[in-house]
């Protein structure tokens, strides 16, 4: 059984896993609080270990990085285990099948392999959580990044600086959930404390690491939708991450209020001033914020940079922001 490298022996005879902010403190034989690391020999043995819970082959958008390597390839992958309570409810990768045909395995140096052979420009973790499987994850974007292929990782960012400091120098874009932006949305939505430690993290990936960032918020009315916690989430995007963020706002149910809510998200956004924001309307074409020039088009699913000459718009020379290339930008001086 694989072991695991984020974890810290404590004093009295527990084991510590690092890898997400639960930290969980296990004795011998206990299992954290995401059902895939069990204390056992004085240190963790990780049940979920290069089992995959998904593989799909499709194009990048489909993870909401409108921004990010568009209109190509990647390969879609991940794990079992949530780190949020209430996704252990309701995410559909939560539990290894029992039944062992149907546990796939896939070690991370086959997966990169897989992604190149498929003529994949990325690879992106999509499924479960990236910090419950930090050990493969870590392997992963090592092996993909050595087959010259992009990364991301789809993420509630709900992981130690420990794991993401490891994670940095092989990440090329992170695609944030966010639940909201206060202690009551977080608690129903993702049934976690601290979580704006999420917001110190994700703001030194993206300059530490030069980490492209999009952030996802899916609206519930009466959950996540007080105006107040949006101007106060959208100030933050602006203030820590860069006014050219893009921010995608999507309904998190059905329902006229909440539709209600996502159109008063995204005035609240746009009077933040934010950029980009994306909703769920078909066609939604990326224009230069200067000029209104069309830079991106969208339509049927296929994307085109259309208006972006070396990295230019092609009418203004306003610079969109958007990542093409692994090659990182030089870090700035710290
Ligand atoms: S990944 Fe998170 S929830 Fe799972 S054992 Fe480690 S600290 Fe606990």
């Amino acid at each position: 059984m694989q072991t695991a490298h984020f974890v810290t022996p404590t004093d009295d005879g527990r084991v510590r896993c690092e890898a997400c902010l639960w930290r969980c403190e296990l004795h011998p034989e206990q299992t954290g609080r995401c059902h895939m690391r069990v204390a056992r020999n004085g240190t963790l043995e990780l049940l979920n270990y290069g089992l995959i819970s998904g593989a799909n082959v499709g194009s990048i958008e489909e993870h909401r990085l409108w921004h990010f390597f568009p209109d190509t390839l990647v390969l879609g992958i991940g794990s079992w285990g949530y780190a949020f309570p209430a996704d252990q409810e309701r995410g559909p990768y939560t539990a290894i099948p029992a039944d062992p045909a149907k546990q796939r395995s896939l070690p991370a140096e086959k997966a990169a392999a897989f992604a190149l052979k498929q003529l994949c420009r990325g690879v992106v973790w999509a499924y479960g959580d990236p910090a419950v499987s930090a050990e493969y994850t870590l392997e992963l974007l090592r092996a993909s990044r050595a087959a010259s292929r992009y990364t991301a990782l789809v993420t509630t960012g709900y992981m130690t600086s420990e794991t993401l400091e490891q994670f940095g120098p092989y990440l090329d874009g992170l695609a944030l959930d966010m639940r909201g932006f206060g202690d009551s949305a977080y608690q129903r939505l993702a049934g976690a404390p601290h979580w704006d430690v999420i917001l110190e993290s994700v703001a030194r990936i993206k300059h530490r690491w030069q980490v492209h960032i999009e952030v996802t918020t899916r609206m519930h009315h009466g959950v996540n939708d007080d105006p107040q916690e949006l101007r106060a989430l959208t100030a933050w995007i602006r203030r820590a991450l860069g006014e050219q963020t893009p921010w995608h706002i999507l309904p998190g149910d059905a329902g006229v209020e909440t539709a209600a809510a996502v159109f008063r998200a995204r005035r609240i956004g746009l009077d933040a001033g934010l950029h980009y924001i994306y909703g769920i309307e078909p066609e939604q074409h990326t224009h230069c914020p200067r000029c209104s020039n069309t830079l991106i088009t969208r339509s049927k699913g296929v994307s085109r940079v259309v208006g972006i000459s070396d990295g230019q718009c092609n009418r203004c020379g306003f610079q969109p922001y958007l990542r093409t290339s692994i090659f990182k930008p030089r870090r700035p001086q710290e």
